[in-house]
């Protein structure tokens, strides 16, 4: 992370510093938590390269990152529409870190292949609410991943302009609300469907083999040993072993109990930690939203379903029941009873297209934007 060389002084004044930088107080000294007395974090600032000596008055602040590029919400990298494979999510988080340095990031685990598993969050300290957003659990649907980062970006910058966004001012979600955030729960999964298996010499055969022979790994949906991972939590996980494939395949399989792969592992100790009071899984496809399970969800999630389909434009529709058990959401809400949605991205054949993308954006993002607020 890229601080600026300064004076211990000159932080006694964060006021004035906040002023100078033109950012929300409570923004700058959130990002400054973790840095050193003598260099500054400068929120939604590029600084590349350091002053000559550290900088010792707010003029001279004011001078020097006059020079520095700032990061503002109609900047081209912010609105990028793009897609992660894992090693590119990667360099983006740190660019993101970099960049937001309110923004922590941890790992929480590794995928089979040893890929780490990185949660972003956001939001104060003191904030009394916590949302969980995640996604790609399924491989192909890596456009997940793409949406997450973009909105994810959208909401630094905002932050630092101290925008309103769909009617909320983005200073004040952030200081009630705690965003976790995993970008990409099935980083192997999504890479095999992105890149193939050339580089995985000695699972080519066997993965080759689960996907029946296809000349690409589109259809992908499952983590590297063949486990659908959304297929894989300890709620009524008999019902999909019983009537699921009963081996590794690219969809579907239950795996032999729930819970034995690191991603979902990962995923539920996470969980288990500090669970949230909303949760958020993203998925494609069907423009549809799932709410309920086996009544355990709260009265508040028919209210705020509602709020979700109107900021979709209507476009997005509450679903309360599937025939569907196991899920990571399944679990959340039958262990906690509390809120939880799989939100399905689109509409089409999976993978969708990428040309979907700005589409589905729009569409979408008022939902995230509501469910961080209570
Ligand atoms: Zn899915």
């Amino acid at each position: 992370m890229a601080g600026i060389r300064v004076k211990p002084e000159i932080k006694r004044h964060m006021k004035d510093v906040a002023q100078v930088l033109s950012i929300d107080e409570k923004l700058l000294e959130d990002a400054n938590k973790t840095a050193e007395s003598d260099e500054l974090f400068c929120p939604g600032l590029l600084v590349s390269g350091q002053p000559e000596c550290p900088i010792e008055t707010l003029n001279g602040l004011s001078q020097y990152i006059r020079q520095c590029k700032s990061v503002l919400s109609s900047d081209q990298w912010v609105k990028e529409e793009k897609v992660y494979g894992a090693q590119l999510l990667y360099e983006e988080i740190e660019k993101i870190i970099d960049v937001f340095p309110f923004v922590t990031c941890r790992k929480i685990g590794s995928s089979v292949l040893g890929k780490p598993l990185y949660e972003l969050r956001i939001g104060a300290d003191t904030a009394e609410r916590n949302v969980h957003v995640n996604a790609s659990f399924h491989a192909n649907e890596w456009i997940t991943t793409s949406v997450a980062i973009k909105w994810c970006k959208e909401y630094c910058a905002a932050l630092c302009e101290n925008k309103t966004v769909f009617g909320h001012s983005a200073i004040d979600i952030f200081s009630r609300t705690s965003l976790s955030f995993v970008p990409l729960v099935n980083p192997d999964g999504v890479d095999l469907v992105l890149y193939g298996c050339a580089d995985l010499s000695e699972k080519n055969e066997f993965l080759n083999g689960l996907n029946e022979h296809r000349p690409d790994f589109r259809e992908w949906k499952a983590n590297i040993n063949g486990v659908d991972l959304n297929k894989h939590f300890p709620s009524n996980w008999e019902i999909e072993q019983r009537r699921k494939p009963k081996a590794p395949s690219y969809r579907d399989f239950p795996g032999t109990a729930p819970l034995t792969e690191p991603e979902a592992q990962a995923m539920h100790r996470l969980i288990t930690e500090q669970p949230p009071d909303r949760l958020i899984a993203l998925h494609t496809q069907g423009e549809e939203i799932y709410w309920g399970y086996e009544g355990c969800e709260p009265e508040q999630s028919s209210e705020v379903i509602r709020e979700f389909e109107a900021i979709s434009g209507n476009r997005y529709q509450g679903v309360k029941t599937i025939d569907s058990h196991a899920g990571f959401r399944d679990w959340f809400i039958q262990q906690y009873g509390k809120e939880g949605y799989t939100v399905e991205l689109g509409k089409g054949k999976n993978p969708l297209p990428f040309h979907q993308f700005s589409d589905i954006y729009q569409a979408t993002e008022g939902i995230l934007w509501r469910a961080l607020v209570f």
